[in-house]
């Protein structure tokens, strides 16, 4: 650590548990931030000013403007140019803090990629806004030895959990299984920036508290929280089950199960499709002139085709607008992608 560096960070290194110590962790430490929405966006920024060296972000979606109410790291500019959520942070964190490498990667995490995405992560923390892709980083995780920290947070509430591979019940120890149901969703219920900061908050905490050698001291509890009710609820977190299929018959089913199919995003009247790989925007944008409305930047290209409107990334991702039909997206996908 040099002499500006003992500056920036000497309110941090000030505080007793983090030190000198403490922070030259963090300056050499990697966190993987899975989703790049409310909470993530939060993540990434605090990891950023609390000096994490390097931040892998991962987030297949694009700045809209229904997102700014929340997502704290993004701006107007970031939804007009209609900007991947993952460059559009690692653009701001190197106005917040040029020091810190941000790999931006514009990706559905999927069990296919998990290895490559999440090497060498000292910590994942989860940003996501969905079960399949936390039961997949809980199967990393637990696979690699890695620690996470799974939040959610809908409407007013939130919850958060550790988990510490070896120490702590891990995700299918409490939820052996996603939810059948649908769930409410940002989409459907709403929900208040004040929860998604708290939870992303108690999350960031326990990164630091793990990252700067402190994890043994961090207690495994399940936290809930109401901002509207004004309520905080926390409970003991299970014991680890000896018959998890994850942690104790390490039988890492989502690692194994292929991800590259068509998903509805829930609540958004819009279709994830995954069929192909890499595409060249530039040769499609021109293929597409003719037929509709393009806009394309080096990120993501989008194609209106009224009713549907289909946002087209690099990896061969789509997401279709319009319909919540897989079938209608992927026959969409092959008639203007192919
Ligand atoms: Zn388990």
């Amino acid at each position: 650590m040099d002499a500006a560096e003992r500056q920036r960070y000497s309110r941090q290194i000030l505080f007793p548990p983090i030190g000198e110590a403490g922070q030259e962790a963090l300056l050499a430490a990697h966190v993987a931030v899975v989703g790049c929405g409310a909470l993530g966006s939060f993540h990434v920024a605090a990891l950023a000013r609390a000096g994490v060296g390097r931040i892998t972000v991962v987030d297949r979606d694009y700045v809209e403007p229904s997102n700014l109410h929340r997502q704290w790291l993004f701006e107007e500019s970031d939804a007009n140019e209609g900007l991947p959520k993952a460059a559009a942070a690692a653009r701001r964190v190197e106005a917040i803090n040029s020091s810190v490498e941000v790999r931006p990667i514009v990706a559905d995490l999927t069990a296919s990629n998990a290895s490559e995405l999440l090497a060498n992560a000292h910590l994942i923390l989860d940003g996501t806004d969905n079960f399949p892709t936390r039961y997949l980083i809980n199967d990393f995780a637990i696979a690699r030895g890695v620690p996470w920290i799974y939040g959610a947070a809908v409407a007013s509430y939130g919850l958060t959990m550790p988990v510490i591979p070896g120490r702590t019940a891990c995700l299918r120890c409490v939820y052996p299984n996603p939810p059948e149901s649908p769930q409410p969703t940002c989409e459907t219920a709403g929900v208040l920036n004040a929860i998604v900061s708290a939870i992303a908050s108690l999350q960031v905490a326990a990164a630091l508290k793990i990252l700067t050698g402190h994890a043994g001291e961090l207690t495994a509890r399940i936290t809930t929280m109401d901002v509207w009710e004004g309520t905080i609820r926390q409970i003991a977190a299970p014991a680890p089950d000896p018959d998890c299929p994850t942690c104790a018959r390490r039988e890492f089913h989502y690692l194994e199960e292929s991800h590259h199919e068509a998903v509805s995003l829930c609540g958004r009247n819009a279709v994830q499709v995954h069929e192909r790989g890499a595409i060249d925007l530039e040769d499609l944008s021109a293929r597409l002139a003719s037929l509709g409305e393009v806009r394309a930047n080096p990120f993501a290209l989008r194609f209106i085709a009224a009713p549907y409107e289909l946002t087209i990334f690099p990896d061969g991702r789509a997401i279709v607008k319009g319909t919540s039909d897989p079938g209608v997206a992927r026959s969409l996908y092959a008639r203007y992608v192919g």
